[in-house]
């Protein structure tokens, strides 16, 4: 059976499409079978970060019924197999189709990372539907904390489970609010910090994850620790 785990914020810009990426490609080199599904379908930037043509077939092919799931799973150099969507504006409201095709993966790997769009709106309820466990990422600053308790309320609700907090771009300076605070604001235990880095950025720039292009950088050490830790090995 497959674990669907998706990777969620509320806040924009928090780094969900950072850590499912890295996520899923460390949780593939500890040997494990994942897809990363790019299920942000307002948004899409799978493709675009790993550097693919984006006029590859990508999971609206398969919402519109052109193409069949096993067609738009791709193989990256960094070993990684992913799914992407279509960056051009869509203007339909895809979440119940996305919903089945999700579905259809149930079988295909041991796990699916999906990056969720930011917000708290219909697709992302649907979204967490499909979920059988939850990863938040917040960042050590107030608006983005305040919409990981949003979130954690939500998954809550939805009787998901929270399979860790993540606390993304941390400095460790004095505006940022301390690991200790955030994890008392939300009332729940922090998985694993990523710092704010440089190679993040660079990576982003080269279009490869940083844990392939870096692997020793900082936060690509912080992305092994954490996939270990959702295997429950930490
Ligand atoms: P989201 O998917 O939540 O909108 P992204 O993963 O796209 O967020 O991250 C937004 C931008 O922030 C990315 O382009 C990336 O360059 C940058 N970023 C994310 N995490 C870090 C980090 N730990 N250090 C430095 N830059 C980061
Ligand atoms: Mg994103």
């Amino acid at each position: 059976m497959t674990k669907f785990i998706s990777v969620v914020s509320g806040k924009g810009g928090t780094g969900k499409t950072t850590v499912a990426i890295n996520l899923a490609l460390a949780l593939n080199e500890f040997g494990h079978n994942v897809i990363l599904l790019d299920s942000d379908l307002r948004s899409a930037d799978i493709g675009l970060m790993l550097g693919v043509s984006p006029k590859l077939n990508n999971i609206h092919d398969v919402i519109d019924g052109k193409k069949n799931i096993e067609e738009v799973v791709y193989h990256h150099p960094s070993g990684l197999n992913f799914i992407p969507a279509s960056i051009s504006v869509q203007t339909v409201n895809a979440s119940p189709e996305l919903n089945s095709v999700i579905e259809s993966l149930d079988g295909s790997a041991e796990m699916v990372i999906m990056d969720a769009p930011a917000g708290f709106h219909k697709e992302v309820f649907s979204l967490l539907d499909s979920s059988d466990e939850v990863i938040i990422v917040t960042n050590p600053e107030l608006p983005a904390v305040t919409d990981a308790i949003r979130t954690i309320a939500l998954v809550e609700q939805s009787g998901k489970k929270i399979a860790g907090i993540v606390i993304n771009r941390y400095n460790g300076d004095e505006a940022e609010m301390s690991v200790e605070n955030i994890s008392a604001m939300l009332g729940k235990e922090i998985l694993e910090v990523i710092p704010e880095d440089i190679y993040i950025r660079k990576s982003v720039k080269l279009k490869y994850p940083v844990s392939y292009a870096y692997p020793l950088a900082p936060s690509s050490v912080s992305f092994k620790r954490l996939a270990a830790k959702v295997l429950g090995k930490y």
